[in-house]
């Protein structure tokens, strides 16, 4: 088993909980949900959440809701409802029912004036600030609201005319009646209902108050079943109100279990600032290839397999720490390389001219698609006189490692040929505009009967034959670790990679035209890349995946990074 398998074997605190309530008869079986508010799309660390939640009930034979949690109707949108429903789907998980957290909203409605009858809700009259001014600090207690002592009768009165649109805006909320001396804050009478009149978007205009998200939760879950109800580690503190309500409610009771946010180097993910970079143009919408939103990913051509991976091997934690994104990136690499067709494709060419090859001949060659898939079969490459290469593989001066193709040297063309090179072309400025090589006869890749040995093997592409297509060099939106946290006087936007897009023209082998969109594959020694949806039959598309090894690493190792 090797150190991967064997830490995916090993039980996190999550399933070890699990493991113990169920032998405890605690819950009946392991029933989860996921619970995205629609204020904007996913991003990796929902992937995260996903994975866990829908795995848990997979792995022990349970259900997984998704459930929309839509308590805040000015910033949810139906947009982000199906973004979300489609991430989820294209991670690969299905979920057993699909709820809103509106639709609990009667039954929401009901409870509270339970509560306020037995006397555990009043409502307030205090205003936002002087709310602020009675409910203490983390060193001092609260004090108790002047309101507090309303009676349940006088409670539920004003409580309906609250709903029935009476009070304006803001004016009056409903609170429950804990302990304004709790330690912890979240207990100090917290809010439980809010005038707001707002159209939501499924309720339209049917309430002007809203319950908040703590009221709303754990009894949405208790409401569905849910046995274990997972969340990130902010919620912690909040757990206590969690079991408060479902006590005093006397309710079906989930289990609140927190775990650490996944957090990864480079990336911004929280929405506030994927929404800013959305809507000022840093980017070019939720879906830009550099964004760290599922959608981004899945334009940019990862798969969902490597998410997943990648989310499997990052491990569940009880502390915040930051995962290193090269950890993403290889888990990209690591499917890819097992499944991407590898294709030529030539991005910054330059011309080379066989001089002894016959005028106009054109000659098939044959690849394998795939070295780590043999069932991935071989295709036919046209080879000819008049090729492009990349501009990096030649040098006219070159120091003894040079291994690729310099003056007077020689290198083999992927699949082709042994050529030499004799002489160049130049431009007045200098700069070689031409290559000009012999090529060997005896020396074809697969009958090569000459017993000569070069060091260095390059791609290619014949120009008569090569598909032109525009190619997005797509690399980090950052450029340091920790955007999030900018220094003083600055903001994120401050470390933006300005060449976090090149965009360029490209030589690729004719078998790409045949590509769809969503197509991966391997362009042999430059990386990985996918057909974008931008493609039309006049033009293909292709956006950079990820390179063939961590440049960046390399980079900061020398201190070029930045
Ligand atoms: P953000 O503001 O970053 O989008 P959020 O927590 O406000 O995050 P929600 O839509 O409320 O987003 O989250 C839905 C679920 O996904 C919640 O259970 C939440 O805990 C979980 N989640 C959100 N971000 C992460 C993360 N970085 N790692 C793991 N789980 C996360
Ligand atoms: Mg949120």
């Amino acid at each position: 088993m090797s150190e991967q398998e064997a830490k995916r074997e090993s039980k996190h605190f999550i399933q070890q909980a699990i493991e113990a309530d169920l032998a405890a008869g605690r819950f009946s079986g392991v029933f989860t949900r996921f619970p995205p508010e629609p204020n904007g799309y996913l991003h990796i660390g929902h992937a995260k959440s996903i994975c866990l939640n829908f795995g848990l009930a997979k792995d022990y034979g349970g259900t997984c809701n998704l459930r929309f949690d839509d308590t805040n109707p000015t910033k949810e949108e139906t947009e982000y409802v199906d973004s979300i429903q489609e991430d989820i789907r294209w991670l690969g998980f299905e979920w057993d029912s699909l709820h809103y957290a509106s639709d609990y909203f009667d039954q929401l409605y009901e409870w509270a004036e339970k509560l306020i009858s037995e006397g555990h809700a009043y409502v307030c009259d205090l205003t936002a600030e002087q709310t602020r001014e009675y409910r203490g600090t983390l060193t001092e207690p609260g004090r108790n609201s002047p309101f507090r002592d309303r009676t349940a009768q006088e409670n539920l009165d004003l409580f309906r005319r609250m709903r029935a649109g009476e009070f304006p805006d803001g004016s009056r909320v409903l609170r429950a009646k804990i302990d304004m001396a709790s330690p912890n804050i979240n207990l100090r009478d917290p809010v439980m209902y809010r005038i707001l009149r707002a159209t939501h978007h499924r309720t339209g205009d049917k309430w002007c108050i809203y319950p908040t998200y703590d009221w709303t939760h754990g009894q949405s879950d208790s409401i569905e079943g849910i046995s274990f109800s997972i969340c990130t580690l902010e919620f912690e503190n909040h757990r206590p109100l969690y079991d408060w309500y479902c006590e005093k409610l006397g309710i079906h009771h989930p289990r609140q279990i927190e775990f650490a946010k996944l957090k990864l180097s480079t990336l911004l993910m929280g929405k506030r600032h994927m929404l800013r970079m959305v809507k000022e143009g840093y980017v070019n919408g939720w879906d830009d290839p550099r964004m760290p939103t599922i959608s981004g990913y899945r334009r940019r051509g990862y798969t969902p397999e490597s998410i997943r991976n990648f989310c499997a091997d990052a491990g569940i934690a009880k502390f915040n720490s930051t995962i290193d994104v090269i950890r993403l990136e290889n888990a990209v690499r690591e499917h890819l390389n097992a499944v991407a067709l590898r294709r030529m494709a030539v991005l910054d060419p330059v011309k080379l001219t066989i001089t002894n090859w016959p005028e106009g001949k054109v000659e098939m060659t044959e690849a394998i698609n795939n070295p780590e898939d043999p069932s991935a079969g071989k295709r036919q490459i046209p080879f000819s006189g008049k090729l492009w290469i990349e501009q990096d593989d030649f040098r006219e001066e070159a120091p003894r490692k040079f291994f690729r193709l310099k003056k007077g040297g020689a290198v083999r063309l992927r699949a082709g040929y042994i050529v030499d090179c004799h002489d160049v072309v130049k431009d007045d400025e200098g700069n070689v505009i031409e290559i000009l090589c012999t090529y060997d006869p005896e020396t074809k890749s697969g009958s090569d009967s000459s017993g000569r040995k070069v060091k260095g093997t390059i791609h290619w592409v014949s120009a008569e034959h090569a598909v032109e297509a525009e190619v997005r060099l797509y690399d980090r939106l950052f450029t340091v670790e920790n955007p999030g946290d900018p220094e003083e006087g600055k903001t994120f936007l401050d470390y933006l990679n300005p060449d976090s897009l090149k965009v360029i023209t490209g030589y690729l082998e004719p078998a790409l035209a045949e590509a769809k969109s969503g197509d991966r594959v391997q362009f042999e020694r430059l990386g990985y890349y996918v057909v974008d949806p931008d493609t039309t039959p006049q033009k293909m598309v292709f956006n950079r995946i990820v390179s063939l090894r961590d440049t960046w690493g390399k980079m900061e190792a020398k201190g070029k990074a930045n």
